[in-house]
C-alpha cells in the first residue's frame, strides 16, 4: 500500500496537482554562522512556509489550540492565532485586544503541518518578532533590532482611501497620552493633534511633502509634549485618533465631507423644507435580510436544522405581520426563497430601494454540538472586540469564499479599514444603537431565550447598507433547547412578534424625534 501511495503521490507532483515541495533558508544578518531552513511549497505563485519551521527559527512559542485546525503562536506580549483554510489570523495583545486581520490568501495544512503565504504574513509576524525580517526570493534575512531611536515621534505618512484618509504618526514607543482637535478657518480645517511626555524628530517631520487631503504640515516640541497642526483641504467631517494595531503608532483617521449624510444633521431649515426633511427620513422601509440560501446553508444544527430555513421563516413571518399592521411602511426582502443572494448584494438591494432601516437574521452555532451555549444576541457594525464576536464574524463572512473574485471586492477588515468604514456609517451608528438596544428588549419580553446583550462585531452584510443596520443571532443552533424553539413554526412568529415590536417601537420614537427635531439617542436610552 505505501508504494501505491508514494507512485500516486510522485504522479501528482508531476502532473502538477500536488505541489513541490521546498525549502528556504533563514540568514541571520548579524551571526552568519547561525542558520536555519524552513519547509515550503509554492502554489499558484504564492510561497507558502511551514508555520512551525519559522517559529523554531525566530524562537518563537508555538502552542497547540484544543481545535486541531487551530495554531497560536507566543511572542513576549502578542499572540497569533491562526486557522486552517481561513484567510483570517487573530492578533491579541497583552492587553487581550484583539484584532482581526485577513490574508490575501488561506491558511493551509498539509497532514499536521500548517502553512501560510509567506509573504502576507511577515507583516503580521512584527507583532511578535521585533527585529526586521525581509523576503528575499528563497531567503528569509533577519536583521537587527532596529536601533532605539533618540526620538519617541520618527514621521507621518499619509494613505488616501477610497472612503476616508489616514495619517500615520510613526512612534518608537508607545505613546498612551494623545488627543487632537480640528477647527475649520476659511476654506480649509486645521488639525490639531496633541502627543504628550514625547520628542519629536522636528526635522524629519517637518520635511513630510504634503499630500492629499494635507497641505501643510507644522510642528512644535515643547518640554514635554509634541504639537503637530495639519492643514487640511476642505471641510472635514469627523477624524478619530487611535494607537494602530500591532506596533506604537498613532492613527488618525479622517472621513471625508460627502460621507456625513443628513441623517446626522438636526433640521435647522425653515418650516417648509423641514417638512420635506421630514418625508425623506420617515421609517417608511424596512429591508429584511435571511441570512444564508441557496448553496450556503448556514450553520447546521443539533437535529440537522438549516440556518437559511430559519432565518428565511422568520424573515418572512416578520414581513407578513409589518405589511398587516404597520400602514405606509414596505416590506423589502433581500430574498424571499431558498436562493444564494452574495452579501455586498443585500446591502446594495437595500439601497436601491431606499430602505431606513435593515435588519440581518442569522442564528448561531458552535463548532462542538450539541453544545450548552444559549442565547440571542445584536449586532452592530464595529470591530469585534472579544473572541466570541470575531469567532462570529468569521463564519458569518466565511460565505464570501462562494462568490467569485471576493479577494477584490471585499476590502480587508484591518483594523484602518474598518475605523473608516464604521465613520462612513456614524450617521445612522445612534439609530443602529438606538435600535438594538430596543430590539434586544423586546426579544427578552418575548422568548424563552436568554439574552446576550449588544455586541459590536465586523460583518460584511452589514457594510454596505447606508441605512440604520444591525444583525440579530436569534439563538443557538448547536443547543438543543435553542435548535427547538428555533426550528418550530409558534418558536420563529415568537420571534418574529418580538422583532416587529421592535420596529414598531422604534418607528414611534424614532417619528417623534424627528417631528420634535430632537436628537433621538439623548434621554430614552
Ligand atoms: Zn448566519
Amino acid at each position: 500500500m505505501r508504494h501505491a501511495v508514494l507512485i500516486i503521490s510522485l504522479l501528482l507532483a508531476i502532473s502538477g496537482i500536488l505541489p513541490a515541495q521546498s525549502t528556504m533558508s533563514v540568514r541571520f544578518l548579524q551571526d552568519q554562522s547561525r542558520t536555519a531552513s524552513v519547509n515550503t511549497f509554492s502554489r499558484n505563485g504564492a510561497l507558502y512556509a511551514s508555520v512551525a519551521d519559522i517559529a523554531k527559527a525566530l524562537g518563537i512559542s508555538v502552542t497547540p489550540v484544543t481545535d486541531a485546525k487551530k495554531v497560536e503562536l507566543k511572542g513576549q506580549t502578542n499572540r497569533i492565532r491562526l486557522s486552517a483554510e481561513n484567510p483570517f489570523v487573530v492578533v491579541t495583545d497583552e492587553g487581550e485586544n484583539s484584532n482581526l486581520l485577513q490574508l490575501p490568501l488561506e491558511v493551509t495544512m498539509r497532514g499536521d503541518v500548517f502553512f501560510v503565504p509567506i509573504e502576507a504574513f511577515l507583516p503580521v509576524l512584527k507583532a511578535l518578532y521585533p527585529g526586521d525580517l525581509a523576503l528575499d526570493r528563497n531567503t528569509l534575512n533577519v536583521g537587527k533590532l532596529s536601533p532605539r531611536s533618540a526620538y519617541d515621534v520618527t514621521g507621518l505618512s499619509f494613505d488616501e482611501k477610497s472612503n476616508g484618509f489616514l495619517i500615520r504618526i510613526h512612534c518608537t514607543k508607545k505613546l498612551p497620552d494623545f488627543e487632537n482637535w480640528m477647527k475649520p478657518i476659511g476654506n480649509d480645517t486645521w488639525m490639531y493633534i496633541t502627543l504628550a511626555n514625547a520628542r519629536a524628530d522636528v526635522n524629519a517631520i517637518k520635511n513630510t511633502p504634503p499630500s492629499g487631503l494635507v497641505k501643510q504640515v507644522l510642528v512644535f516640541q515643547s518640554p514635554t509634549s509634541v504639537q503637530l497642526t495639519l492643514r487640511l483641504k476642505g471641510q472635514i467631517g469627523g477624524s478619530e485618533i487611535l494607537p494602530a494595531d500591532g506596533g506604537s503608532d498613532i492613527l488618525v483617521a479622517i472621513n471625508k465631507p460627502a460621507d456625513v449624510s443628513a441623517a446626522d444633521k438636526k433640521p435647522k431649515t425653515p418650516e417648509k423644507d423641514l417638512d420635506k426633511e421630514r418625508k425623506k427620513w420617515k421609517l417608511d422601509v424596512v429591508v429584511l435580510d435571511a441570512g444564508h440560501g441557496g448553496e450556503d446553508p448556514g450553520a447546521i444544527g443539533v437535529t440537522k436544522t438549516k440556518e437559511k430555513d430559519i432565518t428565511l421563516g422568520i424573515t418572512k413571518k416578520l414581513g407578513a405581520l409589518i405589511s398587516k399592521n404597520l400602514d405606509n411602511v414596505e416590506v423589502v426582502y433581500t430574498r424571499q426563497t431558498d436562493k444564494f443572494i452574495e452579501l455586498y448584494r443585500r446591502g446594495q438591494i437595500a439601497n436601491e430601494n431606499g430602505g431606513k432601516l435593515f435588519i440581518s437574521i442569522h442564528c448561531n452555532s458552535m463548532p462542538r454540538k450539541p453544545n450548552p451555549n444559549s442565547g440571542f444576541e445584536v449586532y452592530l457594525l464595529r470591530p469585534g472586540k472579544t473572541e466570541n464576536a470575531l469567532r462570529i464574524a468569521e463564519r458569518e463572512n466565511e460565505v464570501v469564499k462562494l462568490e467569485e473574485g471576493y479577494e477584490k471586492r471585499y476590502q480587508k477588515l484591518t483594523e484602518e479599514n474598518f475605523i473608516l468604514l464604521s465613520m462612513a456609517q456614524s450617521a445612522y451608528v445612534r439609530y443602529s444603537e438606538k435600535f438594538a438596544g430596543i430590539l434586544g428588549q423586546e426579544m427578552g419580553k418575548q422568548i424563552d431565550i436568554p439574552n446576550d446583550g449588544v455586541k459590536q462585531a465586523g460583518f460584511y452584510v452589514l457594510v454596505g447598507a447606508s441605512m440604520p443596520n444591525v444583525l440579530v443571532e436569534t439563538g443557538y443552533l448547536s443547543n438543543r433547547h435553542d435548535e427547538k424553539i428555533l426550528k418550530s413554526p409558534q418558536g420563529q412568529q415568537k420571534i418574529a412578534q418580538s422583532i416587529f415590536n421592535a420596529i414598531r417601537r422604534y418607528k414611534d420614537e424614532y417619528e417623534k424625534s424627528l417631528r420634535e427635531g430632537v436628537d433621538m439617542s439623548e434621554g430614552t436610552r
